[in-house]
């Protein structure tokens, strides 16, 4: 099976950007609606639908939500892609559809995806509610995990662009988790299964972006949905989606969370089970938050003698159902074990901005100069 040439016939194009809502999913729901089993499973803080729909009827049941954090749409998007892929007929899905009984929550969080904010609408974080369920989302979660009894389940999310892959240069554009089940980080059974099934998903992810695979730290936190999962003994994976060169609007991660989802279904079908070899998992190299978004290197600056490193990060902002990424300043100084994803050499000229103002941290930079104050060495850093 070729799985590079998969998304291009399973894009779901109703789909696309950062911004993902209840309203982008429903017109693709309906029509699903005679394809898949779709109900209600409840409704959110602020009465928004929680929709779930099932996949299939074999015995082997996985559990998978997106959009816990409701800025969080990679996953989601990856999911319908997932949908549209498994709508047409070929031996493999029908294999995925025999063997597999799959309930998807594709907007756990829907009043968060709204309003564009990793929390729900009350401020809280589901992903640190999962033994105090003082949230409706998080009670609906644990229901629907208490009555399908999972043997594997998926939490979905999106991490931030600072994430590299640890001893390379390379960005962490897809990330894994096999949570711990308890303080001292056991390798129980249901880590096991977990494990293996990362490494099947990181082995085929190496032959598209190769070193661009990391493993997230499993320090216990029983708040976290997928440590408690854990600890019932029940197989749970973390997925982060992150940063590919140049794709702030996350599509070319999509794909590689489709080929991910592709893999582990493969491995299902072939194995019938999550059992295999585990111990590659730790040959993963771990996630390390050691990547801004741009650094300008050798850079003099008026106010300082020498030359220094300038970092910018985007910071997106919602409003009016749009979301920016407006380039702010982070630090201004060496910091040897940070790369840019974009880097730019100054050569030791001069940086600065309009009208030669130079720069301080938190100062939000969408052009500036490098050298002589000409059209040539204007940096344009906005985009939208
Ligand atoms: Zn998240």
């Amino acid at each position: 099976m070729n799985l590079k040439e998969e998304p291009v016939s399973n894009f779901e194009d109703r789909l696309q950007g950062r911004y993902i809502t209840l309203e982008h999913i429903h017109p693709i729901l309906e029509e699903y609606k005679t394809v898949f089993n779709i109900q209600i499973l409840g409704t959110s803080e602020k009465g928004k639908d929680i929709p779930l729909l099932t996949i299939g009827s074999g015995r082997f049941k996985i559990l998978i939500w997106s959009q816990m954090h409701g800025n969080e749409t990679t996953t989601t998007k990856a999911l319908f892609d997932f949908m549209k892929f498994i709508t047409t007929k070929s031996d493999f899905q029908q294999c995925i559809l025999e063997f597999c009984t799959i309930k998807i929550i594709p907007i756990l969080n829907p009043d968060g995806a709204a309003a564009y904010t990793r929390e729900n609408a009350n401020g809280a974080d589901l992903n640190r509610d999962a033994i105090q369920q003082t949230q409706i989302e998080s009670r609906i979660l644990r229901r629907i995990f208490e009555d399908f009894h999972p043997q594997l389940c998926l939490n979905m999310h999106d991490q931030r662009t600072i994430y590299g892959v640890k001893h390379t240069r390379m960005p962490a554009t897809v990330s894994f988790l096999a949570p711990s089940a308890d303080e001292e980080k056991k390798i129980t059974k249901s880590r096991k299964e977990a494990m293996s099934c990362i490494v099947a998903m990181q082995k085929e992810l190496e032959k598209h972006i190769p070193g661009q695979i990391g493993r997230y730290d499993d320090s216990f936190n029983t708040n976290c949905v997928g440590d408690y999962f854990q600890t019932k003994g029940v197989a749970t994976i973390l997925f982060e989606a992150g940063h590919y060169p140049k794709d702030y609007q996350r599509e070319k991660t999509r794909n590689y969370i489709f080929i991910s989802l592709m893999a582990l279904f493969k491995k299902l079908c072939e194995e019938k089970s999550t059992n295999a070899d585990y111990n590659d998992y730790f040959l993963i190299p771990e996630n390390i938050p050691n990547r801004r978004d741009i650094h300008i290197k050798n850079a003099i600056l008026d106010n300082i003698k020498f030359s220094v490193s300038i970092f910018i990060q985007y910071e997106e902002t919602f409003e009016n159902k749009k979301i920016q990424f407006i380039p702010k300043i982070s630090a201004i100084g060496d910091n040897p074990s940070c790369i840019g994803h974009l880097e730019i050499d100054a050569k030791q000229k001069k940086v600065y901005l309009k009208n030669r103002k130079s720069l301080v941290v938190g100062q939000i930079v969408q052009k500036l100069y490098i050298g002589t104050n000409t059209k040539d060495n204007m940096l344009n850093l906005g985009f939208d």
